[in-house]
């Protein structure tokens, strides 16, 4: 996910508003990507590229929920640049922050120096760009309104903010800022509690009082999650502190925290509690919408979309705008190099893949697809079998292992999955 590629400094690192805009030529970057200023009511930004609306509301909408949120607001205009390209985001940070590491895999960051938020646009993924905004401005405003600029002594607390409100919907004009309902996340838990087990013991001690620069980032939004949702006087107290400079270990102590044990065992419980349904088995895949799923696979390879349990019923409808994009169901899954994929063929036929044998040995059944870029599918898993049926009849049945996964799949392009629905 993007945010576990963010900077790992702490220190570099709704409703619809009017807002005025006032374009501009202004060259930033290396590449012409047209950008332009606006000038909302608390912010001045530079963007490049598409979306320049939505952006300025966006960061207006976040606004309110952080002066709420942080009981107080910053004094000084708040500035952000969105850039078009990964050239033109480098260059940008690179003139503003000297050394950063990494900077290649970033997808964005707030510089202490200019106390600017640099975001790099996503070209075909405008709630990637947003929660990489959202991230980025949580922390400029944090840095500015509690934090007297100054660098946190918790990148677990500064990260796990910034994550948590990253972690948004977008309800018509409206955005909701720290969703943790699904279907939006993936498997983001179950990396949580595999994090809280190799870096801290499982003790939610030892995670609080954390004083790394390189925090986790899963491990950071499930903490700060479950203290603003389970334990907010807890987290208040530890916030005040931490923000007022007090070392981690020294902030915790102010709090009236339950033992160890107790908020430890708590803590698990509650993530497995918030554990997402769907986990990203390969490929790119997005929450398009409630029990929607879009999932882009690169050139000639699968994207595939896995539950986080094996369910007994999957059913969906997939759509691709293009011909040469193959929709399809996973069946059988039992690990990456073990599985089936039922795919429909651009001609409407039917195929099976085997995952570990996948081509030369492609098994072709007789079914017809009247359109094999629209079509519903349903499939049953009775334990051991497999039976699927497309567009309302069944067009195979198959031996799988016991305990096997179902799960979403697309081959070279992009498809939408709707209503999908498992049991
Ligand atoms: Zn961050």
């Amino acid at each position: 996910m993007p945010v576990s590629r963010k900077f790992q400094l702490c220190a570099s690192v709704g409703l619809i508003f009017l807002v005025s805009a006032l374009p501009s030529a202004c060259a930033f970057g290396s590449t012409n990507a047209p950008s332009h200023e606006f000038h909302t009511e608390h912010y001045d930004l530079n963007i490049e590229g598409a979306n320049e609306q939505e952006l300025q509301a966006v960061v207006e909408s976040l606004f309110v929920e952080l002066s709420q949120f942080f009981h107080g607001a910053p004094k000084q205009r708040l500035r952000v640049q969105v850039l078009a390209t990964r050239e033109n985001f480098m260059d940008a940070v690179r003139a503003d922050m000297f050394a950063v590491v990494n900077i290649d895999r970033l997808d964005g960051i707030y510089s202490p120096i200019s106390r600017i938020s640099y975001v790099r646009a996503e070209p075909t993924d405008i709630d990637l760009t947003r929660m990489n905004l959202i991230h980025e401005c949580t922390h400029q405003f944090h840095f500015l309104t509690r934090l007297n600029a100054q660098q946190s002594p918790s990148c677990y607390y500064t990260e796990g903010i910034a994550c948590y409100f990253g972690m948004h919907r977008k309800v018509g004009n409206r955005i909701e800022f720290g969703v943790l309902s699904d279907p939006e996340r993936f498997d983001r838990t179950n990396q949580a509690l595999k994090s809280f087990e190799r870096l801290h013991s499982n003790s939610f001690y030892a995670l609080v009082t954390d004083p790394s620069q390189k925090p986790d980032f899963m491990e950071a939004l499930a903490l700060v999650s479950f203290l603003i949702r389970e334990h907010r006087d807890l987290f208040d107290g530890w916030s005040s502190a931490l923000d007022a400079g007090a070392n981690p270990q020294e902030a915790w102590s102010k709090t009236n925290a339950p033992s160890d044990a107790r908020l430890s065992e708590e803590f698990v419980a509650w993530v497995r509690k918030h554990q997402g349904v769907w986990a990203r088995g390969v490929g790119s895949w997005r929450a398009s919408g409630v029990n929607c799923f879009e999932g882009t696979a690169p050139q000639q390879s699968w994207a595939i979309l896995l539950p986080t349990a094996p369910h007994s019923s999957l059913k969906f409808s997939a759509e691709s705008a293009d011909a040469s994009t193959l929709l399809g169901v996973m069946v059988g899954y039992a690990a990456p190099e073990d599985h089936l994929i039922i795919e429909v063929t651009a001609d409407g036929l039917v195929w099976v893949c085997h995952r570990d044998r996948w081509s030369p040995d492609k098994t072709l059944r007789r079914a017809h697809i009247a359109n094999p870029r629209k079509f519903s599918v349903a499939a049953n898993n009775s334990g051991d079998l497999v039976t699927v049926a497309i567009d309302g009849a069944e067009v195979i049945r198959l031996k799988v292992p016991k305990e096997s996964r179902m799960g979403l799949a697309v081959y070279n392009g992009t498809a939408t999955f709707r209503s999908v629905e498992s049991k």
